[in-house]
């Protein structure tokens, strides 16, 4: 970490003077979590220094740039910030004071010179967004294919839901029932033709599956189309391999 010494003018020596100092602050490549970020050039700082009496209170501002990858599409960019600079710096010979941590503060050795770097590092920091973000609305990857979403559109989520769908329409012990044709007393009657055909491209499955349920039962039995309608529990399980109306 590089310093930020400032030097003490004999004035600021005195209770209640204060003095204004401005400079640039290399901060170099900062570690935050899972982050990092690259301050490629200096930050700007700003601090007003003064005199409580026991110490000289540092507060001020801090101001630059840093390089960092978006958290949601890993893509590079320039995180802006402003951090807070706040430091106290306890004169010789004066008492610490009660009611800091003893990190909140430094004891000054001399009075020329005083080290800002520390403050402005914690300042950074503080300024640091949790979760680094292009822009706030940024789209990420498609989770699927990689795709930068904010550039480039992919049919991965569409085609999910599609097959999401039609799994579930194959699961369903209705899959079955919904091919068929029923009178009013409730007994099959014949197939039904799809009424869009073509024209949602996801029936495939269940309407193949039950195409062969329909041959394979009128094979043992050509009775089948006037039988009663099967009970619920007697449909085949379409997913189960080892059913023999399930084998090719
Ligand atoms: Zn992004
Ligand atoms: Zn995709």
């Amino acid at each position: 970490m590089n310093s930020v010494v400032v030097n003490i003018p004999q004035k600021l020596l005195t209770p209640a003077e204060n003095e204004t100092f401005s400079g640039l602050f290399n901060a170099g490549v900062v570690n935050a979590g899972p982050d990092v970020y690259d301050f490629k050039t200096p930050l700007t700082w700003n601090v007003v220094i003064s005199n409580t009496g026991d110490g000289l209170l540092a507060t001020g501002t801090v101001q630059g740039s840093g390089r960092v990858n978006c958290s949601r599409c890993l893509e590079p960019y320039d995180q802006s910030i402003t951090g807070e600079v706040e430091g106290f710096f306890v004169l010789p010979d004066k008492p610490a004071p009660k009611d800091m941590e003893g990190d909140e503060y430094e004891i000054l050795e001399d009075t020329e010179h005083l080290d800002l770097a520390p403050a402005m590092m914690q300042a950074i920091r503080m300024a640091l967004p949790r979760v680094p973000l292009c822009r706030e609305d940024c789209k990420g990857l498609c989770p699927i294919c990689g795709t930068n979403l904010n550039y480039h559109t992919c049919d991965c989520a569409e085609n999910a839901a599609k097959k999401a769908e039609a799994e579930r329409k194959a699961e369903s012990p209705f899959a079955v029932l919904s091919q068929l044709e029923f009178d009013e007393n409730g007994k099959v009657i014949g197939k039904k033709t799809p009424a869009t055909p073509g024209k949602d491209n996801v029936k495939d499955t269940s309407e193949n599956d039950s195409d062969a349920f329909l041959e394979s039962q009128s094979d043992t039995s050509s009775a089948f189309y006037s039988e009663d309608v099967p009970d619920f529990d007697e449909i085949p399980d379409l997913n189960d391999t080892n059913h023999p109306q399930n084998e090719k």
